[in-house]
Order: structure tokens, then sequence, then C-alpha cells
């Protein structure tokens, strides 16, 4: 996926998920200041279905996360990562 296409679906799910990440629930920024986007709190773009284990980067697939939960999610299926983010075990 080309950049444009990154921005553009980081904006949309912005709005499908009213400014949230999709693990934890905290509020996200959305920003392409580089010095931004390296905080744990801005947006990414995340495969839920991770690429290796044959997920693709069909719109389906996609889900807003903030830097941190990208970063620390790892191989964890989603939905496990999701309810450990928000305390429900
Ligand atoms: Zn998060």
């Amino acid at each position: 996926m080309d950049t444009r296409a990154v921005r553009y679906f980081r904006w949309l799910l912005f709005w499908q998920q009213q400014g949230r990440c999709c693990y934890c629930g905290e509020h996200v920024v959305l920003t392409y200041r580089p010095y931004d986007a390296a905080r744990p709190y801005a947006a990414t773009l995340e495969h839920l279905q991770r690429r290796s284990d044959g997920g693709t980067g069909h719109t389906s697939n996609l889900a807003m996360a903030c830097k941190h939960c990208n970063n620390t999610r790892g191989g964890r299926d989603w939905l496990f990562y999701a309810s450990w983010r928000r305390n429900e075990f």
C-alpha cells in the first residue's frame, strides 16, 4: 500500500473509531509529523491478522491502533490482545 493510501485509511478509520485505539480504547492523535508520529499515542494503521498469518491489506483487515499497542502486540491474536488491553480478563 502506498503512502497516500495509508494516510487515507488512517484518516477514515480515525473517524470510524471516533479517534480511539482499536485495542485500548484510548484517544489517539492523527498526525503526519514525524516528531508526533513517534509518540505512543500516535495513530497507526494496524493489520488485524498479521501478514505472516495470511492477513491481507484489504480494508476489512485494517484497524487504527495507537503506536504503543501496535508496538506491544507482537504476534498475539488481535482479539486476545484487545481483551487484554481493556482488562477484560
Ligand atoms: Zn492503544
